[in-house]
């Protein structure tokens, strides 16, 4: 808590259409990772915030589920317009308070535009199933109608990106929505808020607000919200599926993950190198696709390890915004000490680090880990268990694919996985008996475009219907079958 507001740019709530002030409320730094900075402050809210928001959401809907799906979506066609002409504003925001490389935000950015794109397919997309003559002289056909008003709560690595997986499917359905992003970074989502007014998006279509606990506990437990998505971690996830669960709402609930990549003696080894790289060291390995475990077949560990050794060091750590740098900060001074942490116990339980990432977060303002790699580590270390959620890899020696698969579906999550090899024996049988929802062969982050669905397996989701497409469209709407004969 930082006081009240003081000459920091403040980041708003926005509520039916209009954006609020922060009045008296106490105020919260937003931090640049790579500095250290405080560069804005952002205000809480409160149980009586969310119900305002929910309120003005509940009267929209009223109004807005009457609106023709092909109106609808006219809001996102010029949203669309908008992000394409604001993405690099966007990435720059975002890597300003997340910390990850203008590279990776833009890209970020593009996966967002891409939920939008989807979206802008609803006329089809929700279309029913009909069948004429199911009994003499009857007709049957199902339609899908929005719910009411759904909200969404969301993680601190991928502001742009994750709260496109719900809105632009919500509203696109004839929902309304309140979203409720991190509150490590309520820069990004906010900005993509100012576009959407400028789109034209109805009063109360979607309301943004701000905060930590307080505000999920009052939407969890508000009577008018339908339905619940949440990404973040597992403990949280857990309790945001329960929680809603049991007061009769509809939630989709992704956790956290431990992503194995899997390498086999006959991987193409540069080009697997490269993919291993982008997947634990991308975004700071602050990605739920990010490959923490690498598990090495065969005889292919010695060769693999020294290119990837050799090419992990040659990597370029600092502020993301800076040219040629390939791995920026974490995001937080807390979550650099939790990944030093997990490399202090790497290292006290007995695995070998073949490169250690501490020292380079010495002496500098911003909250920087180097790329970590461990060789040597067994199954039942912590750091072969556990969600580190930063830049450091494990390697893990397997005999044969039986015992890499074995060893991959031990684990407790089941979010995404990743084979590299030159068989395609070996690669179908990985795909068919590996327990996770997301598997890639030859590629290092199997993240599923936003016409697919996205979501693991285990603790890595709690729910049914998975995030994006045709699973938003099922998540976003109730299903109703009728039956018609004419006398
Ligand atoms: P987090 O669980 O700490 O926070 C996520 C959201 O929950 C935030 O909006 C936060 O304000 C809220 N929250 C935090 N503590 C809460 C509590 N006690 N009660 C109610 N709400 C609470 O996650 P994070 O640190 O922001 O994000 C990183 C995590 O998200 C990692 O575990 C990562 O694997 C996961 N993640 C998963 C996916 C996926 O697709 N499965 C995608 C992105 C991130």
């Amino acid at each position: 808590m930082i006081g009240t507001e003081s000459a920091l740019e403040t980041v708003h709530f926005y509520v039916n259409g209009k954006w609020e002030g922060a009045g008296n409320r106490a105020m919260h730094a937003v931090t640049n990772p790579a500095t250290g900075a405080a560069i804005a402050q952002v205000a809480y809210a409160s149980a009586a915030d969310v119900d305002r928001a929910v309120e003005a959401a509940h009267a929209a809907f009223l109004k807005w589920r009457e609106v023709p799906v092909v109106e609808r979506v006219q809001v996102l066609y010029r949203y669309k317009t908008l992000l394409e002409s604001h993405a690099n504003d966007l990435a720059a925001v975002l890597t300003a308070e997340n910390g990850k490389t203008a590279d990776d935000a833009r890209m970020e950015v593009r996966r967002a535009i891409q939920m939008v794109e989807v979206a802008c397919g609803m006329p089809s997309l929700m279309m029913g199933d009909s069948l004429n003559d199911v009994a003499s002289g009857i007709d049957s056909h199902t339609i899908r109608q929005p719910i009411g008003v759904c909200a969404g709560i969301t993680p601190f690595n991928f502001p742009a990106m994750v709260p496109f997986w719900m809105w632009p499917f919500a509203i696109a359905c004839g929902n309304t929505f309140v979203l409720k992003p991190s509150e490590k970074v309520p820069m990004t989502p906010t900005m993509a808020t100012t576009l959407l007014h400028q789109a034209g998006v109805p009063e109360g279509v979607f309301n943004l607000i701000h905060g930590d606990k307080t505000a999920v506990d009052a939407l969890l437990h508000h009577p008018l919200v339908r339905a619940v998505s949440f990404v973040g971690s597992t403990p949280i996830a857990k309790y945001i599926y329960q929680t809603a669960a049991a007061e009769g709402k509809r939630v989709q609930a992704l956790g956290g993950a431990k992503n194995h990549l899997v390498v086999m003696p006959d991987a193409d080894l540069p080009k697997s190198v490269e993919a291993i790289i982008s997947s634990a060291f991308g975004a700071a390995g602050e990605r739920c696709l990010a490959g923490s475990v690498l598990v090495a077949v065969g005889d292919v560990a010695d060769p693999l390890l020294k290119l990837l050794a050799e090419k992990v060091s040659a990597m370029k750590i600092g502020d993301g915004a800076e040219k040629g740098v390939d791995m920026g900060p974490l995001v937080t001074q807390e979550h650099k000490a939790r990944v030093e942490g997990y490399i202090d116990k790497g290292v006290a339980e007995g695995a070998k680090p073949l490169l250690d990432g501490r020292a380079a977060g010495r002496g500098r303002d911003g909250f920087f880990v180097g790329p970590t790699i461990f060789d040597q580590v067994r199954p039942d270390m912590t750091i072969a268990r556990e969600e580190i959620f930063g830049p450091v890899l494990s390697v893990i020696r397997a005999k044969n694919l039986d015992e890499a698969i074995a060893l991959v579906n031990s684990s407790r999550f089941g979010n995404a996985t990743s084979i590299f090899t030159g068989s395609g024996k070996a690669a179908r049988e990985y795909s068919a008996k590996v327990e996770a929802g997301m598997v890639g062969i030859n590629i290092g982050v199997a993240a599923p475009m936003a016409f697919f669905p996205f979501a693991g397996w285990k603790n890595s989701f709690f729910g049914d219907l998975h995030a994006h497409g045709k699973d938003a469209v099922m998540f976003y709407t109730e299903q109703k079958v009728l039956m018609t004969r004419w006398f």
